[in-house]
């Protein structure tokens, strides 16, 4: 077989995979580059996704929700457990389980798709050419007609608290710990912050985060955030806002972290694990040459216009390594519109309506623009919110915490955004998100039949509230 091809796709993270298989797919010949390899050796797709990130995240996630359910809310149920215990390493070991059924799916998908999957480290030359160095060592000079860069992203390090791997860790060190830490310190309340220290917090730690914003959840709706902030502090989460940590000391098996609080006064406290979340950063070291032509903005992602497209012609960049959220799913959409457009199809990725989903208990998940970010568009809109205390089958379930909120354009009633606290709300914001798509209106959510008992009821009674028709809760505006 020739070394060129119609397609390279260096990265075979959640960006990089689906455009491999869509190129595939559309009869273009394509190989998928990637340096990502187990103890052994033995190349492994995926990228963080699926090795580090989403799924392992989640595994953990739920294991840990069913623990604290189990212990905690079965009695209510009239269902005793006697006394619980966790086995941390099973539970690691079935997240490993997990995630490597999950990539070995990939690696099955790319034969099924006549995608070739390579092992080693691509970097882009000049002129569409990669140079290829596998996990031997041996390098070899590709070819090819097109090539998609989808490198991904890696943690930000501070250098006032440098992970160890042992003491002090990043995500992926949360993901692996051998017991529960009786005392968790997580500096950066976002969105990984919140997730592992739910999992570590269920499981019995007494969590702290340090978060530098003086708002909660600063980007997200504020009327959610809030109530978000509510119910993680009922839970036992302690957050701590407007929080600049200024040092951290290392003693044996334990962190003392020095940090200046929101009132300016020097505060210390002591963990057995803490976790650095504040950010992830575009990932591209080792992937350009001097002369690839593919420019850097100045946030180090690779530059690209709005339809995936380098400064250097043939050469495509998609996901974490580009600008925009930081969620697998943008890279795959990336990844299927950018495979179409080289077979000459003029698809679009809509940004507007991305999802958004942060798997805590109760998730919190949004889609479109925020009240806020309304707000400053200067834009007059109507919103309508409904309570899950007020839905039967949440009450039913022991799930009543939380809200959904429309928000709609006020000439048009056209939904601009859905921010969901609330049980299943990474499926009810899904809804919302098609009905966007569709350009539909709150009146439209409103008149379509929901089942009866359903969480999603909560998002019809909220588009009905925009204007003033919520039926299970009186209404604050008067109805026409
Ligand atoms: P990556 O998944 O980072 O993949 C990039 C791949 O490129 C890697 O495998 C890397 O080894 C490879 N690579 C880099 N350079 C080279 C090179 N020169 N040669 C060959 N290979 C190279 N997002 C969500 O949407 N939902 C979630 O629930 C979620 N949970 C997360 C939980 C955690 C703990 C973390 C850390 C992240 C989470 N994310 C989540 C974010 C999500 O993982 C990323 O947005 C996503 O993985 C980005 O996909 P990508 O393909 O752009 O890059
Ligand atoms: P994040 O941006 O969500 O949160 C980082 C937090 O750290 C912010 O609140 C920030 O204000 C704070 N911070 C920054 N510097 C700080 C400092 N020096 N001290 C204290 N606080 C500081 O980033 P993350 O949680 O690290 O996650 C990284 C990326 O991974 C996110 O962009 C996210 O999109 C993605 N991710 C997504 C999911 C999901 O979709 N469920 C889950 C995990 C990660």
């Amino acid at each position: 077989m020739s070394d060129k091809y119609d397609v390279i796709v260096i990265g075979s993270g959640p960006a990089g995979y689906v455009a491999a298989i869509r190129a595939a797919q559309l009869g273009l010949k394509t190989a998928c580059i990637e340096k990502w390899k187990d103890d052994k050796g033995k190349g492994i797709n995926g990228g963080t996704c699926l090795n580090v990130g989403c799924i392992p995240s989640k595994a953990l996630l739920d294991s840990s929700h069913k623990y604290h359910e189990a212990k905690d809310s079965y009695s209510a149920h009239g269902i005793s457990t006697g006394k619980m215990s966790i086995d941390v390493p099973a539970m690691i070991a079935r997240k490993d389980k997990v995630v490597k059924q999950m990539s070995g799916g990939i690696t099955g998908l790319f034969q099924a798709n006549k995608v070739t999957p390579l092992y080693g480290t691509g970097k882009l030359l000049k002129g569409r050419k990669v140079e290829l160095t596998d996990n031997e060592g041996k390098q070899q000079i590709l070819e090819a007609e097109n090539v998609i860069l989808a490198s991904g992203s890696i943690p930000v390090n501070i250098p006032v608290a440098p992970v160890d791997n042992d003491v002090i860790v990043d995500s992926t060190g949360a993901l692996e710990f051998t017991e529960v830490p009786k005392r968790l310190g997580v500096i950066g309340a976002g969105v990984i912050g919140l997730e592992l220290g739910s999992v570590w917090g269920r499981l019995g730690s007494k969590v702290v985060c340090l978060e530098a914003m003086d708002d909660f959840l600063a980007i997200m709706d504020q009327q959610i955030a809030k109530e978000t902030q509510k119910i993680l502090t009922k839970q036992g989460l302690d957050i701590r806002l407007g929080c600049r940590v200024t040092g951290s000391k290392v003693n044996g098996k334990e962190v003392e972290v020095t940090y200046t609080d929101k009132a300016g006064k020097e505060q210390k406290e002591t963990f057995d694990k803490l976790i650095v979340c504040v950010g992830r950063r575009p990932f591209t070291e080792g992937l350009l040459a001097p002369d690839s032509g593919v420019n850097l903005d100045e946030r180090g992602c690779i530059y690209v216009n709005d339809l995936c497209s380098t400064n250097a012609p043939g050469v495509w960049a998609i996901g974490d390594v580009v600008r925009g959220p930081m969620l697998a799913h943008k890279g795959s959409e990336e990844g299927v519109v950018v495979a179409e457009r080289i077979a000459g199809q003029k698809p679009l990725v809509n940004y507007d309506i991305i999802p958004n989903v942060i798997y805590i208990q109760p998730e919190v998940a949004s889609v479109g623009r925020t009240e806020e970010q309304v707000k400053a568009d200067g834009e007059e809109y109507s919103v309508g919110t409904f309570p899950f205390l007020a839905i039967g089958r949440a009450v039913a379930t022991g799930d009543a915490d939380g809200m959904v909120k429309i928000i709609a354009d006020a000439k048009t009633d056209r939904v601009l955004g859905c921010h969901i606290v609330g049980p299943n709300a990474s499926d009810l914001v899904q809804q919302v998100a098609i009905a966007m798509e569709f350009g539909a209106t709150a009146e439209d959510l409103g008149m379509t039949v929901f089942g009866h008992p359903t969480f999603s009821e909560a998002v019809k009674e909220a588009a009905l509230a925009v204007n003033g028709h919520a039926i299970h809760m009186p209404n604050k505006k008067k109805r026409k």
